[in-house]
């Protein structure tokens, strides 16, 4: 089963109190990198859920979804597109913008890309109010794609995120707390 693999990736992921500001538990992933087998587990978990869905997508969020989202892609034969913070990328781009705590931000992803009714699934090491994860669906969706699902290693969120994903389902391998 699953049980024991997720429980070594849990034990991988330091939790920093206060950072990048009071308050915040921040969930730091860099650890479980630093953890091959871990790391490897994470992985082989999503590509076992993925290889047979005719997914030909893999789309990272900026910047720790690159890490997951690549090897993923890899894993399932699939291509991997970047979802980026703005001006990072430079070709034509499409861009949907989110509402943070204090202000808002942007995604933006390269025009062709991705082609119409491409199946394409969603990749992030964390979900929290689900606000980037809704900004990354829309975005595929106005380039005409697929979305079959979205993926975190990490759920902060109760289920008023789920409603927050455009309808699309969320799998999350751990939710702490
Ligand atoms: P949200 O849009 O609220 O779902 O926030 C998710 C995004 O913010 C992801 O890209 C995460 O990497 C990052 N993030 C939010 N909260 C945390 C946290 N406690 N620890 C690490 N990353 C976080």
């Amino acid at each position: 089963g699953e049980e024991p693999r997720l429980q070594a990736i849990s034990q991988a992921i330091r939790v920093v109190p206060h950072f990048p500001k009071q308050g915040i538990m921040f969930q730091d992933i860099t650890t479980l990198l630093l953890d091959h087998k871990a790391f490897k587990h994470a992985v082989d978990i999503f590509v076992h859920r993925y290889r047979d869905m005719d997914i030909s997508v893999v789309a990272g969020v900026e910047a720790r979804g690159f890490i997951f989202g690549s090897s993923i892609a890899l894993g399932i034969d699939a291509k991997f597109v970047p979802l980026c913070k703005p001006g990072k990328l430079p070709g034509e781009v499409i861009s949907e913008k989110y509402v943070l705590e204090y202000g808002t931000d942007c995604l933006e992803l390269h025009v062709g890309a991705v082609q119409s009714s491409e199946r394409v699934i969603i990749i992030d090491d964390l979900v929290a109010t689900g606000g980037t994860l809704s900004a990354a669906i829309r975005l595929l969706e106005l380039a005409g794609a697929e979305v079959v699902e979205c993926a975190c290693v990490i759920g902060l969120s109760d289920l008023k995120v789920r409603s927050k994903l455009n309808g699309k389902p969320l799998y999350i391998l751990l939710e702490p707390r």
